[in-house]
């Protein structure tokens, strides 16, 4: 059977390269690498991959301006790989049309999370409506799209229309980061005065009304710099 998930890996660090290669072959996806941003970009070309990932720091070319070209001709998932320190960079990199980051050093389980969660929301672009889709459960916390309607423990929880508009956009990209600025051109609309301010205020409201303790999250998470997470289903 011919039927193996196939990634593109763009990474120039050898050590790397091989530990998410032996990784991700051993969970039985196909990968093919490539040390510099020529090669990748061939390899996306040729092969088209169900997923790309991809290193920000190459010899050759900037980790954004790849993303920035596989994203006139593709909407393949892509995942970029990333120092801890590269903050701008990965809210660039989302920005401009990453799907994920996953932070260097990182172990086999974060890596296959990432992939599973970037594989899942490609998939289900092409089968969900927004309209038709079916509920997000995680813990106690039900968020039904169609009804417009949020239970914790079964309980109704009373949120703003923006406060919805906010909670759905992450509930529908669970496992994702999504950046800052993509939460408030999504909820207020494109020419929204871009400050956090306004988003900090109403996901301080959001956790107080679906957090037992709001320091401690269970189901939105905190990206800093970045934005915000909202936990898988299950
Ligand atoms: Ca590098």
């Amino acid at each position: 059977m011919n039927t193996k998930i196939y990634i593109v890996l763009i990474e120039d660090e050898k050590n790397i390269c091989n530990f998410i290669s032996t990784t991700l072959t051993a969970q039985g996806y196909k990968v093919s690498t490539a040390p510099n941003a020529k090669v990748g970009i061939s390899l996306i070309t040729s092969g088209c991959p169900d997923l790309i990932l991809l290193d920000l720091g190459l010899p050759d070319m900037d980790g954004i301006n790849v993303i920035r070209e596989i994203r006139t001709w593709a909407s393949i998932p892509i995942i970029v790989i990333s120092a801890r320190t590269q903050e701008k960079e990965k809210v660039l990199a989302l920005d401009t049309g990453a799907d994920d980051y996953i932070t260097k050093p990182f172990g086999p389980s974060e890596l296959m999370a990432r992939i599973r969660t970037a594989l899942r929301h490609s998939n289900s672009l092409h089968t969900d409506s927004l309209l038709t889709q079916r509920p997000y459960r995680a813990g106690d916390l039900v968020i039904d799209f169609e009804k417009r309607l949020v239970t914790l423990e079964g309980a109704p929880v009373h949120l703003t229309q923006i406060e919805f508009k906010i909670v759905s956009l992450l509930a529908q990209n669970s496992g994702k980061v999504i950046t800052y600025d993509s939460i408030i051109s999504k909820v207020w609309g494109p020419y929204a005065d871009d400050n956090n301010r306004i988003l900090r205020v109403n996901m301080a409201n959001i956790r107080r009304k679906l957090e037992k303790n709001p320091a401690e999250p269970h189901y939105i998470f905190t990206e800093i710099g970045i934005g915000y997470r909202m936990a898988e289903e299950g």
